[in-house]
């Protein structure tokens, strides 16, 4: 079972002659230029800019819905955060990137695009495709990976997958938004031809090869222009040269001119109604500052879009999208459990595995220590607009436990805490003061103190970005109360946080026990994953109850949304705690590590300070392998984390952050029932400063991208230094050999792409999976430019002993690059290496070829 893929730019890559007029009225129906010749200024205007958060403009004149949008990538939310409205939560982008299977993210996102459909979405804000420049990024999770080539596969598939759901995609962020840090402002100084070959790749691939609906632009700049104003990337660039048909839309709040905006070549202003655009854009095309024409460019797309999602009624064409909406029992029709489980399995990415620890065999192992924080708190997924509320999530701990019933006794030990807000409570220890019911109660109160709503809920962190009852949050001096009853499991001091931008108030059993305001945080996403929070700590009994209640006066706030959280949980005791884990560990057959990411770690809104494991984490490992020789460590992290102790364990795998299935699919690869399928997406290094960019942080507004090419591996490559686990690192449950590599022709050039047939040999005890992967390298190596690049990669199945062909295909453009003084791609003469193998430092085959033409 092969399949192939290659590189972007099946074309030959060269740039394609431009239109004759402004960009963007190519290939529009007949029947949108009707319906566009019977609006008038405003009415066009009007549907430029969302008509709230979440919907564009309806014109019910001419048959026009509102298109509805969500955030993705790793689930829809819908238009609201409500545990009451769940999603399936999926592995996050690096997870599918670990994959290297674009078939089976395909049918993840078809799958994703169904369930979009099914709550009304019509267009999902994903996926990203910015690049892991840097390990520190905050959104890294978010990515797919640090090669352009592997983001490009990928995306296509996922953006192909939502398309066949009859969802459009919303490629994000334009361009250059690698890094978290000064998001709203910073400039990205990138040399032309490092947008070209890098950053712009997958960008590329999406509108060439998936005919992608919706380009979202970044709030950063690129090379002094901002990106929601830059003509060069939004019209020559994407709509000029590539042909992208679909729409341009700002990232929330990004569009912040009226004119500039205009003429660069955006087309939707989102949210609304506010916004730059609007009255004043009519005004500026009255003033003959703005031409009709590029307001009726931008017109023509969104109508084509809301044909293609079925937005456009009975006078319209509504067909394709519209016809997919199924919905299970009147319900939303959530991914299917069981292809998540799959494909967090998929995505595991086993690094290390002395002596074949892995997989472990039920039948032979009778006591297993669980322990790391992430056992029994595991991040599944990334914090920001990424975030949805999960339908339910199977812990390592319940899962192993399920797992190993009747086998194997589960000796489930945290060993350290990693949290920076006081955790939320179970939600079995919550109880609802008025109704009795699992949960809590919350208040919305007038300034007057009358009530305007209640409901009772089950979460315990509420954010709203709009929605609330009249007059509170937004400037109005309204209240939020929410209120629980907590019986304490364990006697001792318990924590509680109130959480939340504003004036806050705890109470507990009526008596005030801490007040405040905890400030307003840096960015509006962290009010989702670390709000400020004020504090107290009281003394429980064993099974004593307790009420409690926080009051929020929400903060005047007009970009920021509101938010208010509850946590309470017994004061740890860090010494008791390692101690506890580590006594379990001695005495086990097998001591399973599940560290990683706190709950605060990788976020929207924020970079991470360091690579390393919050917490006593490494310490933790450290002291669980001093005792136990079989140690096995997960990591369950999103992006690199560093693993001083790597030496010292037996083995080492990456679950990255899994989705809703995490502890299931842990389970099946741990315990063999399914093939630890991941190979690495972005290379792990042994210390902070070997990355070839470590931070991410402007000076004076401006980051320079200085180290052109050379991220990620190639950096590595280039300065000839060792990482930890290389880029396309990933063990599998069995060994490979390579037999050999044969190329069609060796004389390549811009006409066309070099096809390989690469012959491999399950040489192991098991059934499995290989990624094939190759390399183009040119043979006299040249300063400032990567030692090899990824180029192809395809994937074979075999049995033991079983022989496998893999068919790969190295695009045209793996032997170009980009000439800023011709402004094309250009083809230079000389000799090229295609390496092939199982990651970028262990290459096995090779083969030479040629490049004639330029
Ligand atoms: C994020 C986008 C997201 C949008 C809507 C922005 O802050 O950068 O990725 O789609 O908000 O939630």
């Amino acid at each position: 079972m092969n399949n192939a893929h290659g590189t972007p730019g099946r074309t030959s890559g060269r740039a394609q002659p431009r239109p004759a007029h402004n960009h963007g009225t190519a290939n529009h129906g007949a029947h949108e230029h009707k319906l566009l010749a019977a609006l008038d200024l405003e009415d066009k205007v009007r549907l430029l800019t969302g008509a709230d958060n979440w919907r564009t403009c309806p014109l019910p004149a001419i048959g026009l819905r509102p298109m509805v949008m969500s955030d993705g990538p790793a689930g829809v939310r819908g238009q609201t955060m409500d545990e009451r409205n769940p999603s399936a939560s999926l592995p996050c982008p690096s997870a599918l990137g670990a994959t290297w299977d674009p078939g089976l993210v395909g049918e993840l996102a078809f799958a994703l695009g169904t369930e979009a459909r099914s709550k009304g979405v019509d267009v999902l804000l994903a996926p990203t495709i910015n690049v892991m420049r840097t390990p520190l990024g905050g959104r890294g999770f978010e990515s797919f990976g640090e090669d352009p080539v592997l983001i490009a596969r990928v995306a296509v598939a996922y953006v192909d997958g939502l398309r066949r759901a009859g969802v459009a995609a919303a490629a994000k962020h334009y361009v250059g938004n690698d890094s978290e840090t000064e998001r709203w402002t910073y400039d990205a100084r990138i040399a032309e031809h490092v947008l070209r070959e890098l950053y712009l790749v997958p960008f590329e691939a999406c509108v060439r090869e998936a005919d992608l609906d919706l380009v979202m632009t970044g709030y950063n700049m690129v090379n002094g222009l901002t990106m929601t104003e830059h003509a060069h990337l939004l019209s020559a660039i994407l709509k000029d040269e590539w042909g992208f048909q679909g729409v341009a839309l700002s990232d929330w709040h990004a569009a912040r001119t009226t004119v500039a905006t205009a003429v660069a070549g955006l087309d939707l202003a989102m949210p609304g109604p506010a916004g730059p655009w609007g009255g004043q854009l009519t005004a500026a095309v009255r003033a003959g500052e703005v031409s009709e024409d590029d307001v009726d460019a931008k017109v023509l797309r969104i109508l084509r879009l809301a044909r293609r999602v079925g937005a456009l009624g009975a006078n319209g064409n509504a067909s394709g999208a519209a016809a997919i909406s199924a919905t299970v029992n009147g319900g939303p029709a959530l991914a299917n459990p069981a292809l998540l489980r799959r494909c967090a399995a998929a995505a595991f990415t086993l690094l290390r595995n002395e002596a074949g620890v892995l997989p472990l065999d039920p039948a032979a192992i009778r006591n297993i220590a669980l322990t790391g924080p992430n056992a029994v708190t595991p991040v599944t997924q990334g914090g920001g607009s990424a975030t949805v509320p999960p339908v339910s999530v199977s812990t390592p701990a319940s899962a192993l436990t399920k797992a190993l019933a009747g086998l194997a006794r589960v000796t489930v030990r945290p060993g350290c805490v990693t949290w920076s807000n006081v955790p939320e409570p179970e939600p079995a220890a919550l109880r609802d003061p008025d109704t009795g019911e699992p949960g809590v109660r919350l208040d919305f109160r007038s300034e007057e103190g009358e009530l305007a709503g209640t409901e009772h809920r089950t979460a315990t962190m509420f954010t709203w970005w709009d929605g609330l009852p009249a007059g509170i949050g937004w400037g109005g001096r309204g209240t939020i109360v929410l209120r629980a009853r907590y019986q304490a499991r364990h006697r001792g001091p318990h924590l509680i946080g109130a959480g939340g931008v504003g004036q806050l108030t705890l109470t507990v059993d009526g008596t005030q026990v801490a007040a405040g305001h905890p400030g307003v945080p840096a960015d509006p996403v962290e009010v989702m994953v670390r709000p400020g929070e004020i504090r107290a700590t009281v003394d429980l009994a064993e099974g004593q109850e307790v009420e409690v209640a926080i009051s929020l006066l929400p903060e005047d706030w007009p970009q920021g949304p509101v938010g208010i959280r509850l946590g309470i949980v017994p004061a740890p005791d860090g010494d008791a705690l390692l101690r506890e884990a580590v006594e379990a560990a001695r005495s086990a057959d097998a001591a399973i590590v599940v560290v990683g990411s706190g709950p605060a770690t990788e976020s929207e809104g924020f970079d991470r300070p360091g690579l390393s494991l919050p917490g006593d984490q490494d310490e933790l490992v450290r002291r669980v392998a001093a005792v136990n020789d079989r140690t096995i460590v997960v990591v369950n992290a999103g992006m690199p984390v560093l693993m001083p102790w790597a030496d010292q364990v037996a083995a080492i795998g990456y679950c990255w952050l899994p989705g809703q299935a995490m502890g299931d699919a842990l389970a099946d690869v741990l315990l063999g029932q399914a093939e630890p399928g991941g190979r690495l997406p972005v290379t792990i290094p042994v210390a902070e400063a070997d990355c070839p960019v470590l931070h991410s942080v402007p000076e004076q507004g401006r980051l320079e991208y200085a180290e052109g090419l050379l991220i990620g591996y190639r950096g590595y490559d280039q300065a000839d230094r060792t990482p930890r686990f290389a880029f396309g690192h990933g063990l599998g449950y069995t060994t490979w050999e390579y037999l050999s590599a044969v190329a069609d022709w060796t004389a390549v050039g811009p006409a066309g792409d070099v096809g390989l047939t690469v012959t491999i040999r399950n040489t192991g005890s098991r059934r499995g999976r290989e990624v094939v992967q190759a390399y183009v390298e040119p043979v006299a190596a040249e300063a400032g430019r990567p030692v090899r690049t990824l180029a192809a990669f395809a994937a074979a199945t075999a049995d033991p002993g079983e022989a496998a062909e893999v068919r790969l295909v190295v695009p045209a453009r793996a032997f170009a690059r980009y000439d800023e003084a011709a402004r094309a791609w250009v083809w230079p003469p000389g000799e090229f290496a295609v390496r092939i193998g199982r990651s970028s430092a262990d290459l096995r085959l090779s083969v030479r070829v040629n490049s004639l033409f330029f």
